[in-house]
């Protein structure tokens, strides 16, 4: 279900500094999410969310967006896709991400996208105007396996999908790479994933990969996954259970062995585990080669 609702404000400040992606302010244009991702953790209680597959569209999004960015002193790295996904279906219909875009072009701010979605290809014009001053967009990709990212992430595209668009970004200029979070023990956490993420990376000119070998639960977001994960994949719930009782973090066991495989690997493929981030005084654009085939 679809609902329209009126924001009271738009931009948040970001107020620990940011270690992955140097966001100075964060913004969700939307509440809920399509993509339906089975370990989601915009779903946990403390968010408040109470039907998460109730998508709430920010209408007004824009008129605050404008009014606000050209007051803004400090221009800082403005992050797209915190509690939801910017380019969901439901973009296509209002373009809220496609104008807040052309609103931050117009500023010259410089911005991060976290996305699953080859929608975003729709924008790459865009984007590449503010990659004058920055721009990043960060797949999220924890599985390189359609089939198992099928049942994963319900509503997504294909990682496939994603790797193509990420190849397009790349070619045309723009900083791009993959956010390998969450790898899911005891669904994810194989070498072979980890082997392969890397290498159909690689052949998509991404300049990084940050992983995190392990998932977050807590209230709200672990009762969902625990049901799916009975419903799709039976015996691994048990697993969790035994392995993290009512832990936070549930780290892959074995996240070390797995770690030096990922740095090996990615040192040979040339691509960094940090995403370089917006400095004033340093305007990035991607610097990756393209390969002439996949
Ligand atoms: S795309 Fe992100 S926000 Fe949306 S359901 Fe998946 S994990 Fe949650």
């Amino acid at each position: 279900m679809i609902k329209e609702i009126t924001a009271k404000t738009i931009l948040n400040h970001v107020k620990q500094p940011d270690p992955w992606f140097g966001l100075k302010y964060n913004m969700n244009l939307f509440r809920g999410c399509q993509h339906q991702c089975i370990y989601c953790d915009s779903r946990s209680d403390c968010y408040q969310i109470e039907d998460f597959s109730e998508i709430q569209v920010k209408i007004n999004a824009l008129d605050l967006l404008d009014d606000v960015l050209p007051r803004k002193k400090v221009r800082g790295t403005i992050g797209f896709g915190s509690m939801n996904d910017p380019y969901m279906p439901v973009e296509q219909e209002y373009r809220l991400t496609g104008k807040a875009l052309e609103i931050i072009s117009k500023n010259k701010f410089p911005v991060h996208i976290l996305t699953k979605s080859d929608l975003v290809l729709r924008d790459i014009g865009l984007l590449k105007n503010i990659s004058r001053v920055y721009a990043a967009v960060s797949f999220t990709i924890t599985t390189a396996d359609d089939e198992l990212a099928r049942k994963l992430e319900t509503g997504a595209p294909l990682p496939s999908a994603r790797f193509r668009a990420m190849l397009k970004l790349a070619e045309a200029g723009i900083l791009t790479g993959v956010t390998m979070m969450p790898i899911l023990p005891f669904l994810e956490d194989s070498e072979q994933n980890i082997y392969q993420i890397i290498s159909r990376a690689q052949n998509s000119g991404a300049t990084y990969i940050i992983p995190s070998f392990g998932v977050s639960l807590r209230p709200g977001s672990r009762d969902y996954y625990y049901q799916k994960l009975d419903q799709l994949f039976p015996g691994i719930k048990e697993k969790y259970i035994n392995h993290y009782g009512d832990q936070y973090q549930c780290t892959v066991p074995g996240w070390r062995e797995l770690n030096k495989v990922f740095q090996e690997e990615i040192n040979r493929a040339g691509i960094t585990a940090r995403i370089p981030v917006f400095k004033p005084e340093n305007r990035t654009g991607n610097t990756k080669q393209m390969p002439l085939f996949e």
